[in-house]
């Protein structure tokens, strides 16, 4: 359910992360500049004020990606799309790491928020400001666009960051599967309540409807974590990755005739089409090894 690359062009790579632009930010920008104009004595300050709004979603995406790598995480692709950017972070399954690579985004919001904050204070009754009308209102714009993100952001409704920030809180209680369900389910409930003041703002119903689904699918696959959590484990079989073991049970499903099977009982062939596989996906850590890497160190 994750935005893909689609639609979005490459525009540079930085500390080994791409960034993509996805085409709708050029609508986002006519809509921006035609929308805000008047408010300056010259157009030129829309243009520099869509291109900051521009460079504050990506330090916060930037803020994600880094984190995400400060913990051994994979983090290498931004897409910034019109919802707001996407850094696509895969950060080990700990509460601890998921929580810092999600609470990095809003932290660097709530960084640049005394930093703006001093500079419209700095500048309030100045001669500067007499002489520099524009500027001290795209200051001051900027103040209120890094602040709305932040709160924005912050919302708890997973999948944006405070409901992830929330759901990582709550993995230490209570557990992976049990937290996104919680999670989720809290969404929901937010979801309800901004869809009160969608009515008058669509772009706020379209976040809404984006969101529901994803706590829908938030707590179908909670209570898929939740069923693998509670299954036996698989003997003598061990991920290369996390060393956890995998469970015993139709967990996969043969990507050709769709049907569910024990990929480990059968070695890798599916009971019902025959179909071969040599890899598969870690169920705990989510990476991919091939199969016979989940053999165990001490087996010939
Ligand atoms: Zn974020
Ligand atoms: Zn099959
Ligand atoms: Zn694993």
């Amino acid at each position: 359910m994750l935005p893909t690359r689609n639609g979005s062009f490459h525009l540079f790579k930085f500390a080994g992360v791409n960034v993509f632009l996805h085409w709708s930010w050029f609508l986002v920008a006519v809509y921006q500049i035609s929308y805000r104009k008047g408010l300056y004595t010259s157009d030129i300050w829309c243009v520099l004020e869509y291109l900051a709004l521009f460079v504050i979603v990506l330090l916060h995406e930037f803020g994600h990606a880094l984190a995400c790598r400060s913990v051994g995480g994979k983090a290498d692709q931004i897409v910034l799309w019109p919802l707001g950017g996407v850094a696509y972070v895969n950060p080990p399954q700990r509460p601890g790491a998921t929580l810092w690579s999600i609470a990095a985004g809003p932290l660097v919001n709530a960084l640049l928020f005394p930093i703006l904050s001093a500079l419209c204070l700095l500048g309030r009754g100045q001669p500067w400001v007499m002489a520099q009308p524009n500027l001290y209102e795209f200051i001051t714009n900027l103040w209120w666009i890094n602040l709305m993100l932040l709160v924005f952001n912050m919302l708890p409704i997973y999948p944006l960051d405070g409901g992830q920030v929330l759901r990582s809180i709550l993995w230490f209680m209570v557990g992976r599967a049990r937290s996104l369900m919680i999670a989720s389910v809290i969404g929901i409930i937010a979801i309800a309540a901004l869809l009160i003041f969608a009515i008058r703002t669509p772009w706020l119903g379209i976040i809404a409807v984006f969101a529901l689904l994803q706590c829908w699918s938030g707590l179908q696959q909670a209570r898929a974590m939740a069923r693998v959590a509670a299954a036996p484990r698989q003997q003598n079989v061990i991920c290369p990755g996390c060393h956890a073991a995998p469970p015993a049970g139709d967990f996969w499903i043969c990507g050709h005739c769709q049907r569910r099977f024990d990929i480990f009982a059968t070695r890798g062939v599916c009971p019902n089409c025959g179909m071969i596989f040599n890899a598969t996906r870690c169920l705990e850590c989510g990476q991919e090894y091939p199969l016979h890497a989940f053999a165990p160190q001490s087996n010939p």
